[in-house]
């Protein structure tokens, strides 16, 4: 099979959809892989790098998409992009098509086959190709809301680790899932006091299993996580109900009982928020305060670490992209239902039962 590996063009977008070890398993394996040229140079992986692994470079992503059998990407095609597809050229990426009507209508118009990334499943009910990103997002959290603490970042000048002699900060993580975990697991890294909120008793109690007393849980009311927001230097919104907007759990006027200076990580921004004061933030731009309090609301914080998130992503893809290409999709879709699960568009036809009930179409 030929797969093409076009550079990601939606602004600010650093990944990209393979790297040079992943185009050696595919040309190991028989398979031929263009990519486009400078495609990861800005994070670090080279022209030179592919081309070792046996990549063709192509100048153009043109050239790519008139040649690919599939194409391998990062980011929904944008318009260009979904105007250069062929019928029956398959498309493996992030698509999320339920708010996008524009782009699902494009798709629908190409005849492609398109597999998204966010609905492959696996055996446990999960979204193997979605963790990784919230793996990311949930270490960035803890990062990112360390550094907004410094007084320079408008934070209240807490150092989480502490010192000896000196307590360390308090982090209050509402939300236990794959982000929550994450950000809890380097929180307690850092040597800072950490407490996990989670409506989920199954949840808290896994998570006591893994971490013992080193970290606190706790049961999600309203009284809880307003207790204990208030007693925090730095707050990670991690919830998640699934096909929901993120419920709001800090209120407003919570805000002037909360330390002055303390961080809010929103990390659920993408779903809305679960602060009600949250709204969308960018990298470069990514605080702002209200009543004193820090908001951190990045939309695509992964963004930030594009490198990691680039192995991060493609370690998950890979084996998906090997099954596509050696068995072609529609072996390989037969014989992988969570696979199944990923398509969306089919011959002009919504594939994925939630996107056809949201934008109105028939479910095929
Ligand atoms: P997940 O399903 O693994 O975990 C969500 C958790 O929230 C679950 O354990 C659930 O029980 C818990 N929860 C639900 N309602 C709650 C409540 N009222 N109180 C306390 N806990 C509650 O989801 P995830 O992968 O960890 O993702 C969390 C959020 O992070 C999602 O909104 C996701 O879209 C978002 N996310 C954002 C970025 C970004 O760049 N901003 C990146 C990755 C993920």
């Amino acid at each position: 099979m030929i797969i093409g590996v076009p550079k990601e063009i939606k602004n600010h977008e650093y990944r990209i959809g393979m790297t040079p070890a992943g185009v050696r398993e595919l040309v190991c394996l028989g398979h031929q892989v263009l990519v486009q040229r400078d495609g990861g140079a800005s994070i670090g992986l080279t022209n030179d790098q592919y081309r070792a692994a046996g990549a063709r470079l192509t100048n153009t992503a043109e050239e790519i998409f008139a040649a690919a059998d599939m194409i391998v990407k990062v980011k929904e095609p944008q318009a260009e992009e979904c105007a250069m597809l062929r019928p029956e050229q398959v498309i493996f990426t992030y698509l999320h098509l339920a708010p996008d009507p524009e782009q699902t209508k494009r798709l629908i118009d190409s005849n492609a086959v398109a597999i998204a990334y966010e609905t492959v499943t696996d055996d446990h009910g999960a979204l193997p190709l979605l963790a990784p990103m919230s793996e990311v997002a949930g270490r960035m959290a803890i990062q990112a809301g360390a550094h907004t603490l410094e007084k320079a970042q408008g934070g209240n000048g807490t150092l989480l680790g502490g010192v000896p002699g000196v307590s360390p900060g308090k982090v209050v993580v509402i939300g236990g899932g794959v982000v929550g975990e994450n950000a809890a697991r380097m929180a307690m890294g850092l040597g800072a006091d950490v407490l996990v909120l989670d409506r989920s008793i199954d949840r808290l109690k896994t998570l006591d299993n893994l971490y013992g007393p080193q970290l606190k849980t706790l049961y999600s009311t309203v009284e809880s996580v307003e207790t204990s927001v208030c007693d925090a230097d730095l707050i990670i919104g991690a919830v998640l109900v699934p096909g929901a907007a993120a419920p709001k759990l800090v209120k407003r006027e919570t805000l002037v009982n909360m330390r002055s200076g303390a961080v809010l990580v929103d990390v659920a921004i993408d779903q809305g928020g679960c602060f009600e004061t949250s709204k969308p933030t960018t990298h470069q731009d990514p605080t702002y305060s209200v009543d004193g309090v820090v908001h951190y609301c990045v939309a695509n914080m992964p963004g930030g670490v594009a490198r990691t998130a680039t192995f991060a992503l493609t370690n998950s893809t890979l084996p998906f992209v090997i099954a596509l290409a050696n068995k072609g999709f529609q072996r390989a879709l037969s014989e992988d239902h969570h696979l199944r699960n990923g398509l969306n568009i089919y011959k002009g036809h919504v594939t994925c039962r939630p996107v056809a009930e949201e934008l109105g179409y028939e479910y095929v």
